[in-house]
């Protein structure tokens, strides 16, 4: 596979701006979080509204098409509802979320702020099981029944969450998998039951409770011979966190992968020097909502 070179992907368009809202804090502490973000992690700082709000206005001037928000928990920042009815001003906007924080409340003023924008709201919960302790062996005490209560919460408000799940079983268990998770969402009352199954990547908790990256793990310009590098996210996507933009969500927290202090600096080729590009190349994987 070694031919030594190391590709470097092309920007091919910029479509998609991935903000880093919740920055590494979170109120959960996963054994698999590949940018082990927790409650005291404040490597990356929570973007305040201001600085998502400029970020905006330059994607809007670059073409950008729609947005995607993440953390660390989005829901822990104190100007979560603000940033959201902000964001939906430029375009759709998926909000990933562990799904603990959100109450009847907050579900109810969510859907306050969809029947004003323009555009779509639409979240993606994240879980590991549709059994409890199977789940909370992962995600902690209490995260099953906090995310299933706020499942219902999204659903009843008229939202219907796509469920994100970290494959942990064989990939030829996916479909029988998604089967099943599909039935969880049915029980949660979720008017449109969607899976979307994520690889995990060797970084973080998950390099120190399973295994880092193995030295032969990388990739080379063989690698796409036969695979377009321009189906790779980061050819049409980049991350902003309030100190700077990154390459994609994936190594948010590698110095490496900052790009530059703003998003017009990032419009350049990334070398794919990282391993974790390697997960990318062998499953095809997209951060984003559709397959
Ligand atoms: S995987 Fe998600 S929910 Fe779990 S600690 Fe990381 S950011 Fe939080
Ligand atoms: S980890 Fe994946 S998305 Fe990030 S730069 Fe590498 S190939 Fe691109």
């Amino acid at each position: 596979m070694n031919d030594g070179t190391i590709p470097a992907v092309p920007l091919k368009k910029l479509e998609t701006l991935w903000l880093q809202v919740g920055g590494t804090l979170c109120n959960l502490e996963c054994t698999h979080c590949f940018i082990s973000c927790g409650p005291k992690n404040d490597t990356i700082a929570m973007m305040s509204f201001a600085q998502v709000k400029e970020r905006l206005e330059e994607s809007k001037t670059l073409g950008v098409k729609d947005y995607y928000i993440t953390g660390g928990e989005v829901f822990i920042n104190p100007e979560i509802f603000e940033i959201l009815a902000v964001i939906l001003r430029y375009g759709p906007l998926d909000v990933l979320t562990n799904g603990t924080q959100i109450s009847a409340v907050k579900a109810r003023r969510l859907r306050e702020i969809q029947d004003s924008a323009d555009h779509p709201l639409r979240f993606r919960v994240s879980m590991e099981s549709f059994e409890e302790g199977a789940n909370d062996a992962i995600r902690g005490k209490n995260a099953y029944r906090k995310a299933v209560a706020g499942i219902r919460c999204l659903a009843h408000a008229g939202f219907s969450p796509i469920l994100t799940v970290t494959r942990t079983w064989e990939e030829e268990q996916d479909a029988e998998m998604e089967s099943r998770f599909i039935e969880f969402l049915r029980a949660a009352e979720v008017p449109k039951p969607q899976v979307k199954i994520l690889p995990g990547f060797l970084l973080g908790k998950l390099a120190d409770n399973e295994r880092p990256y193995r030295d032969e793990e990388y990739v080379t310009e063989k690698c796409f011979e036969d695979f377009d590098i321009t189906q790779l996210q980061c050819a049409t996507s980049r991350m902003a966190t309030g100190d700077g933009v990154y390459v994609c969500p994936i190594l948010v927290d590698n110095p490496k992968a900052r790009m530059g202090d703003n998003i017009e600096e990032t419009l350049r080729p990334f070398p794919l020097s990282h391993s974790a590009c390697y997960t990318c190349r062998v499953t095809g994987m997209t951060c984003k909502s559709a397959p």
